[in-house]
């Protein structure tokens, strides 16, 4: 017994230090991503209960030369760890209005917004309101074609500051949705001093409605957007019954894989080109 114990304590370290060389390993790789070209974006759909394009959401992703490709549930928490989230932040930015630019000035049946998703880090720097002001001006794009996907976290560690960038973005008519919802501690009396165009309901409480015929969390998340007078989107459709029971529930507009995946430029713009013909 004596030996397991010991084999048990050795294997928990060769774990820790497997753990903390991998982190490493990926902080490096993260350092260079950027110069070396390694980051992507990709596009999903979104739709209206017609299942028409209403918009999309760009989703970040990193092929390390060796490791392949990383999730970025792996190397975004990795990034916000180690300071280096603001750089790659500044990368989506810029490159999602990039390319939502360069749609909307050729002949892609392009509809609808972009939404980009927004670190709480990132959210918190001063400059972020001016950063995204800036952008928009750099590539010509109106600002009502931006969509910034924050999180209750995001919007929560400074009340006050959150406020003010919020009406500040709203200003510029950038659109505000809070992702995730329903997976924070907010409440309520916080949530409706907030300027917001978009609750997204996460994808936790759609995968209910089908795992356990639960209701409740979809049917009160629509009533707050319907009393704050929000839109409402629901991420993680797989499945026509889940559509169904949505549209039953008065949510009609929709994110998943029953629509798309997440694709790569020029599989998305074939996508958007298909369903607009
Ligand atoms: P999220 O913002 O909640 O994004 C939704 C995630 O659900 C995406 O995973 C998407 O690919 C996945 N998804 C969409 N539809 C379905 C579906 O029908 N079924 C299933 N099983 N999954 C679906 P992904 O791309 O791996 O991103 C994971 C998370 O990483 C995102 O969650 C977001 O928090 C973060 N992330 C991704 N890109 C960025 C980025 O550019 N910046 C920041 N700060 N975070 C990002
Ligand atoms: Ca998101
Ligand atoms: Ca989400
Ligand atoms: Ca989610």
């Amino acid at each position: 017994a004596k030996g397991m114990g010991r084999n048990n304590v050795q294997f928990y370290l060769d774990e820790l230090q497997a753990g903390a060389e991998e982190k490493l390993r990926l902080e490096d790789g993260l350092r260079i991503a950027i110069v070396n070209r390694e980051f992507e974006l990709h596009f999903q759909p979104q739709v209206n209960g017609q299942g028409r394009m209403i918009g999309a959401e760009a989703l970040l992703r990193w092929r390390h030369p060796e490791m392949g490709n990383i999730p970025p549930s792996i190397f975004i928490p990795v990034a916000e760890e180690a300071g280096i989230i603001h750089s790659i932040g500044s990368w989506v930015l810029d490159d999602a209005v990039a390319k939502l630019a360069s749609w909307l000035n050729t002949d892609v049946p392009y509809a609808g917004h972009l939404s980009v998703n927004v670190s709480a880090w990132q959210f918190a720097r001063v400059d972020f309101v001016e950063q995204v002001r800036k952008v928009l001006e750099k590539y010509q794009v109106s600002p009502e074609r931006l969509m910034l996907e924050v999180t209750e976290t995001a919007l929560l560690y400074d009340f006050d500051q959150t406020v003010s960038k919020l009406r500040e973005l709203r200003e510029l008519g950038v659109q505000i949705s809070l992702d995730d919802f329903g997976t924070g501690y907010s409440s309520l009396a916080y949530l409706k001093d907030l300027p917001l165009d978009e609750l997204k309901i996460d994808k936790a409480f759609i995968d209910e409605m089908l795992l356990n015929q639960d209701h409740t969390l979809v049917e009160s998340i629509m009533a707050i957007g319907g009393c704050m007078k929000l839109k409402v989107i629901a991420e993680g459709v797989e499945s026509a019954m889940q559509r169904d029971a949505l549209l039953n529930l008065g949510c009609t507009q929709f994110q998943g894989y029953l629509f798309s995946k997440p694709l790569p430029e020029i599989e998305f713009l074939k996508w958007v080109t298909l369903q607009q013909s």
